[in-house]
């Protein structure tokens, strides 16, 4: 398992794979303690209401389906970044914690890159 710090880890997502696990037919879970964070947020960047499925713990699920591109809300089409980085939920920043095919990034934390580029 290799290191990445946050500039490689956002030059790999943003220009390898365009940030492929915050898009697409995924659902994202919070945590009860991160729903109104996530909501709020969303709020103060302007993106309008955030649908989040209730769970019985009080988290949520987000689906991405459910938003323009069939994007997470926070993904900027844009430049592929997170609007929240720094806040993201801990399902974000847990990802990846194994290699995880169509993941570059995963490819280089757990040893399977050899390529160096896209
Ligand atoms: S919160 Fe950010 S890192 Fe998490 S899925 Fe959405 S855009 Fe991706």
């Amino acid at each position: 398992m290799r290191a990445v710090d946050v500039e490689e880890a956002s030059s790999i997502c943003m220009g390898r794979c365009r940030a492929a696990c915050c898009q697409g037919p995924l659902v994202l879970r919070l945590s009860r303690e991160e729903v109104d964070d996530f909501r709020s947020r969303a709020a103060s960047l302007g993106l309008g209401p955030v649908r989040a499925r209730t769970l019985e713990d009080g988290g949520g699920l987000v689906r991405f389906t459910d938003y323009p591109g069939d994007r997470c809300p926070m993904l900027d089409p844009d430049t592929w970044a997170c609007r929240i980085y720094s806040h993201r939920p801990g399902r974000c920043r847990d990802f990846p914690e194994r290699l995880t095919p169509g993941c570059p990034l995963s490819e280089v934390v757990f040893g399977e890159d050899d390529a160096g580029g896209g």
